[in-house]
């Protein structure tokens, strides 16, 4: 039998966490033969809550769960663990300026960053979810600089899983059909959802989306803003925000990660930029990645259009903005 993995999840009192939790006792991050050990984080207004979550968690029976830590104390949330998926941060309440909000969670990663280099194992790999996900992913790496770049990501498989089940909807084919979208940039409403390079499997061989679709000004306008204002719909129609499909889409980010991607397939995954596409080296940007033996590259030589080029710009150039707005809460 295989060795637990020690998966931390911060925040786990919170909608997302509910959710997530469960998928990953579950196996659905990291394998139907893969025992884990439940690291759950989250502030003192919520030990209560946290500590129904792991009674819940012993309820459940899980046959993979093997063991749960439920703590307000980030260095016991984070010793051992090697996975570690980031969830809890200080969400934008009304009336706060985007200053505000930026600096609690600069100090957030901040801590939560030593915390994790001093205690974490060798080679854990951390995904951010909580927002700005970008930035809070840039801030942690900052500082925990012996965690290497490429173990930091954050989350922009939502938006890639949004764009596959719009593009399933408006073709009515199967989303396990359709593939190779990209989500370019930031977590946020300048996103660049691109089906340039995305295919459907059909009965004749792979297809591009474009071919099938028909209907560019569809795709140029209605599919992008779609993508980039679903979460803001969900909140709309739920009247919380979107917690389901943002804890499947983060086990899919980990499981690819460390499962592989299938050959010929692509994900997109908030990465460290080296400079690929253009796209200012030193910003957590999301790119499409292929991944293999536990390890992600930034899928290379992609066409890439003027109207693209501008979207991919506009989204660096926000991202460009919020590093020095989060520099700026440092000093
Ligand atoms: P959620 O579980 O709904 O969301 C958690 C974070 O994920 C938020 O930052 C949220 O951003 C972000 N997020 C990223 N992508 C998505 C998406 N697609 N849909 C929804 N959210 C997304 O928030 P809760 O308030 O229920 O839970 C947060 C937990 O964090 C609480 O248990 C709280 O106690 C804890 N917390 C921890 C802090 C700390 O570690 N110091 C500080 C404050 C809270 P957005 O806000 O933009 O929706």
């Amino acid at each position: 039998a295989k060795d637990p993995v020690r998966v931390l999840v911060t925040g786990a009192a919170g909608q997302i966490g509910y959710a997530l939790v469960p998928m990953i006792a579950r196996g659905i991050m990291l394998g139907a033969d893969q025992p884990v050990i439940l690291h759950m984080l989250d502030i003192p207004p919520a030990a209560e809550a946290l500590n129904g979550v792991k009674m819940e968690l012993v309820d459940a029976a899980f046959p993979l769960l093997k063991g749960v830590v439920a703590t307000t104390d980030a260095v016991e949330a984070c010793t051992g663990v090697n996975i570690a998926v980031m969830v809890g941060g200080f969400p934008r309440k009304e009336g706060m300026e985007r200053k505000d909000v930026m600096s609690k969670n600069v100090s957030i990663y901040k801590s939560q960053a030593a915390a994790l280099e001093q205690h974490a194992a060798p080679n854990c790999k951390v995904l951010v979810v909580a927002n700005p996900a970008n930035t809070n992913a840039l801030i942690l790496k900052e500082f925990a600089p012996s965690i290497p770049a490429k173990n930091i990501t954050c989350l922009t498989r939502l938006d890639h899983n949004r764009a596959l089940g719009q593009i399933s909807e408006r073709l009515n084919v199967p989303v396990s059909d359709v593939k190779n979208v990209i989500i370019w940039g930031n977590h946020s409403s300048t996103q660049y959802p691109d089906v340039n390079h995305a295919t459907v499997k059909t009965p004749s061989g792979d297809k591009p989306v474009r071919e099938l679709v028909k209907d560019d000004a569809w795709l140029n306008e209605e599919f992008i803003t779609t993508v980039q204002q679903r979460g803001a719909a969900i909140i709309k129609a739920r009247k919380l925000s979107s917690a389901l499909s943002a804890a499947s889409s983060a086990c899919d980010h980990i499981r690819d990660w460390v499962l592989d991607t299938p050959e010929g397939t692509w994900v997109s995954m908030g990465v460290y930029s080296d400079g690929s596409y253009n796209v200012p080296a030193g910003l957590m940007y999301s790119f499409p990645v292929a991944c293999k033996k536990g390890e992600w590259t930034i899928v290379q030589g992609l066409p890439i259009d003027e109207f693209s080029r501008k979207k991919m710009d506009a989204t660096a150039e926000e991202l460009s903005e919020e590093k020095s707005l989060a520099y700026s809460c440092l000093s």
